[in-house]
């Protein structure tokens, strides 16, 4: 026997229907970037490693857990994540010393090393984008609009806005001392990963799904008291805007989300159909990722949505070809008049097709109808000589008979 390959685990292959949904997905969200003023850049999959560690961090999921998809022998890794990337290449190209604010998107594939497991894939899209310059809760505010935004043009519903703020890194240091004074007492309930949590990164127990951590965590008084003045003010202003936008959204303390960069305003996009791993998408501020990469002091915030997690929420549409016109022919003599009318149709951008296998007339109406074709256009070796063509009307299942001088004024008239 032939020895057959199979896609790596945790990889997709997407075929029409689904790869045009994808693309009408990622047109309608590049369309909406560019409404709400935000550039498209294309950056490597490709980065050093170090960027992720010094900024995803060195004790969350996709570093700590070893997540990240290393490239045997180099400090290099495909990008697990957008917004590193985006950070390294604002401070590498100096931007900031040309404009004082800058909205960017990215569309592209991201990697995970780990073992893939349901819902979790090694390699995934990712639909973000990243606004730099400006603290402002307007902009907060703009980037979640966006982002439900874009999932309800999508046509995505029962999508659930989650918000916290983790205020700056002394609040966050605050609230980091108190969990792990407080969570020592409980440290035998919790679950393995979280009971090494407790000394690496204790804000991570708050956000674990495990039934015995959620309870643990149900007990603590966490709620906003551990904001400074001016982050508890930021995060009002947050909420208030939302309300004024309408915008409904559940304030979660205990969202912290996994990277290490956030601070102030953090956010989900979460839907029940997707079960334990709920998240479609999330985001929030990083205010301090740009200084800490080795840039300037300069505020920043953005979000990411899962491509895949999208489509999973999306129904799946039917396999309609494209093609609006099948060109026929009713025997080999015709084949060359047949593939130059073809030619010209397409030079005039009607989308059109035919067939390159030898078949009968009557299987090439067959090929036309699975092609999904409104008509076909037969070229007949009598009427050819007579100057004419035959229009068939699919969806109508009636025929008329055209010019050749005038198919084309059919077509696009
Ligand atoms: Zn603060
Ligand atoms: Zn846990």
């Amino acid at each position: 026997m032939k020895k057959s390959y199979q896609r790596l685990r945790g990889t997709l292959d997407f075929y029409p229907p689904e790869s045009d949904l994808i693309q009408e997905i990622v047109g309608k969200a590049r369309n909406l970037f560019n409404t709400f003023g935000y550039q498209e850049v294309i950056l490597p999959i490709l980065e050093r490693e170090e960027i992720f560690t010094k900024s995803v961090g060195k004790t969350s999921d996709i570093v700590g857990e070893k997540q990240m998809f290393r490239v045997e022998g180099k400090d290099i890794v495909l990008r697990p994540e957008g917004t590193a990337g985006m950070v390294r290449s604002f401070i590498e190209n100096a931007l900031y010393t040309k404009k004082d604010f800058y909205k960017f998107f990215y569309i592209g594939p991201m990697f995970r090393g780990e073992r893939p497991q349901k819902g979790r894939l090694r390699q995934f899209h990712h639909i973000g984008c990243e606004a730099f310059g400006s603290n402002s809760p307007y902009l907060d505010v703009e980037v979640i609009k966006l982002a439900l935004s874009i999932l309800q043009e999508c046509g995505i519903k029962g999508i659930k806005l989650k918000v916290n703020s983790l205020g700056c890194q002394q609040d966050k240091a605050n609230l980091t001392n108190f969990l792990k004074k407080e969570l020592i007492s409980y440290r035998s309930k919790l679950c393995p990963l979280c009971q090494r949590r407790l000394t690496t990164n204790p804000l991570r127990v708050l956000d674990c799904k495990e039934e015995s951590c959620r309870k643990v965590v149900s007990h603590l008084d966490i709620s906003d008291r551990f904001l400074c003045k001016e982050c508890l003010c930021h995060f009002n202003e947050v909420l208030s805007l939302l309300k004024e936008l309408e915008i409904d959204f559940l304030y979660q303390p205990t969202l912290v989300r996994g990277l290490d960069y956030y601070t102030n305003t953090v956010f989900e996009l979460v839907h029940k159909q997707l079960g334990s791993q709920d998240a479609c998408g999330a985001g929030g501020r990083y205010n301090d990722l740009v200084k800490n990469l080795g840039g300037p002091s300069i505020p920043a915030i953005g979000f990411a949505l899962g491509l895949e997690r999208m489509l999973l929420l999306l129904k799946k549409p039917d396999l309609t070809s494209k093609v609006l016109v099948f060109v026929a022919y009713t025997s080999l003599n015709v084949y060359p008049q047949a593939y130059k009318l073809l030619n010209t149709l397409r030079k005039n951008k009607v989308s059109s097709d035919i067939s390159y296998k030898e078949k009968s007339l009557k299987s090439q109406l067959r090929s036309a109808e699975k092609a999904g074709a409104n008509f076909v256009i037969i070229v007949g070796d009598e009427e050819i000589k007579r100057g004419h063509l035959i229009v068939r009307d699919m969806k109508k299942s009636c025929q008329r008979t055209v010019e050749c001088s005038r198919i084309l004024d059919f077509f696009l008239s």
